[in-house]
């Protein structure tokens, strides 16, 4: 049956990790893959998860199934995030899933499977499996204009423009905060002007949030989905625990949906439980269980919240830094990283400026020009400096 198979596309980013492992250049930089790196290039287990994961060593008596949706606690956990304070808290349901990944799926099946004629539009550009996952689940995907490659900034205009054509059988995806691949938010006002056209024209929004806490800090980068979740009746949230948390492999996220009513919002989770079960069944619990353990305990949550804004500092550090270090240079062409938010920034630079760093320099970015600001070593600021003004001139 296999034979008449044809072969898998290679994934970019792992192709350049191997590329990047088998560098033996000293100097060599690795901005292609996404994972949040500190100063020594290490990727760390948080402290916050390490005490967690001794805690519930120490408790746990059984690795019995836990139920359909995950961890309750979890769940309630990151509607506490995400939704305090708003009139959405008390008409959302959550579900943990396998990653914000498993999240995406969940919801986008969840929306075939109550409007099977649903467009979901997401911007342009974004993240890489918003469309594959959406489609697979069978909806149909179009791209409202998003990045202006010229200015690196969002096209206000534009999108605005793109997304009053949306009525009732569309679905709007938008990222919660650090859009990627381009770095480039949209502004609270922005997320005012979308809620407007959902009201008036009737489409759903959908948030993808994977790095709350790594733009302006965790309440700021939820500000723009709150505010749409308090003044709109239906909306559904993907949010991600990979890399606030730093956990990666174990797969912890959620999909949230919110209702007019809670009636509705549990009627909807239910929905989801009968998708999950006929995939995966039950998400994993290890990080859920560490997640639980560390928002639902004060000295915990205050060490990781501190752990997250030295994250987060380090990356408006790195951005600042590297924006001078350009500017030292005798360029202003790079001034928009200090403007971008999160890890990721799209340079504009082409796939051969690309290459050429790799060639020349030993750094490695994904050819598209995304950049993993995180990927940087404070003592490499002014090598990447250069390296930047060099292919772009
Ligand atoms: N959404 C966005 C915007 C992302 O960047 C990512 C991860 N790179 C995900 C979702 C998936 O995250 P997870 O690892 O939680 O599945």
């Amino acid at each position: 049956m296999f034979k008449q198979l044809t072969e898998a596309q290679l994934d970019p980013i792992l192709s350049l990790s191997i590329a990047y492992r088998e560098d033996k250049r000293a100097e060599k930089l690795d901005l292609g893959i996404g994972v949040y790196r500190n100063s020594q290039g290490e990727t760390p287990i948080m402290q916050a998860v390490q005490l967690a994961q001794q805690q519930v060593m120490e408790s746990q008596r059984t690795k019995a199934y836990v139920g359909l949706a995950g961890n309750e606690i979890f769940n309630q956990s990151m509607m506490d995030l995400l939704l305090t304070d708003t009139s959405a808290y008390h008409r959302a349901a959550a579900v943990q899933t396998p990653g914000a990944s498993g999240a995406l799926r969940m919801l986008a099946d969840l929306m075939y499977l109550a409007q099977p004629e649903t467009t979901v539009w997401i911007s342009d550009p974004s993240y890489v499996n918003h469309k594959p996952v959406m489609e697979a689940a069978g909806l149909k995907v179009k791209y409202y204009p998003y990045f202006d490659r010229v200015t690196k900034q969002v096209n206000r205009e534009a999108m605005l423009a793109a997304l009053a054509k949306a009525g009732p059988k569309d679905v709007v995806l938008l990222h919660g905060c650090c859009h990627n691949p381009t770095g480039a938010d949209i502004a609270f006002e922005d997320w005012q002007a979308i809620t407007t056209l959902a009201n008036q024209n009737g489409f759903m929004p959908f948030v993808d949030i994977a790095y709350q806490g790594f733009g302006d800090g965790l309440a700021q980068d939820a500000a723009g989905l709150k505010y749409m979740a308090d003044h709109t009746e239906e909306m559904v949230v993907a949010t991600s625990c990979s890399k606030n948390f730093g956990l990666y492999r174990e797969r912890t996220g959620a999909a949230i949906v919110i209702s007019d009513s809670l009636k509705e919002a549990q009627k909807a989770k239910g929905r989801i439980l009968n998708l999950a079960r006929s995939t995966y069944t039950m998400p994993p619990d290890h990080g859920a269980a560490l997640v639980a353990a560390i928002l639902t305990d004060d000295a915990l949550s205050a060490t990781w919240r501190d752990e997250l804004s030295q994250m987060q500092a380090r990356l408006v550090n790195l951005r600042a830094s590297l924006t001078q270090a350009v500017r030292a240079q005798g360029s202003e062409a790079f001034d928009f990283i200090d403007q971008h938010k999160g890890m990721f920034s799209v340079t504009g630079l082409s796939p051969e400026q690309i290459a050429r760093l790799r060639d020349e320099f030993a750094i490695y970015a994904v050819g598209d020009g995304r950049i993993n600001i995180a990927g940087l070593r404070e003592q490499q600021v002014d090598y990447l400096a250069h390296a930047l003004v060099t292919v772009s001139q």
